[in-house]
């Protein structure tokens, strides 16, 4: 993970959720999650740090290793935020300490 996140926030009472390829098991992201439950949606201001620039206009989140897409970017309209949407079963996650 080479990038840091520009748009990063620190969110309080989140655990740091580390993001890999499924296919290849490159690691993508470092995530704030917040809240129990599957990760459906990362929200770009919790990304910490990346393998992905994200300070450039990603539309779709491609795996830097073996390029398969594993997000797609949308805006949540009442929110006025951008995630993206992670493809189920095109990653994993395991929880980290920092
Ligand atoms: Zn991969």
């Amino acid at each position: 993970m080479i990038y840091k996140n520009p748009y990063y926030r620190k969110v309080k009472g989140s655990y740091i959720l580390l993001v890999s390829c499924g296919y290849c098991k490159t690691d993508i992201a470092k995530y704030q999650k917040v809240g129990k439950g599957n990760l459906l949606r990362m929200h770009i201001n919790r990304i910490i740090k990346s393998s992905i620039d994200l300070s450039k206009d990603q539309g779709t989140l491609h795996c830097p290793n073996c390029g398969e897409l594993l997000a797609t970017r949308m805006t949540l309209k009442r929110e006025n935020e951008d995630v993206y949407k992670m493809i189920r079963s095109a990653f994993n996650t395991r929880k980290v300490h920092i």
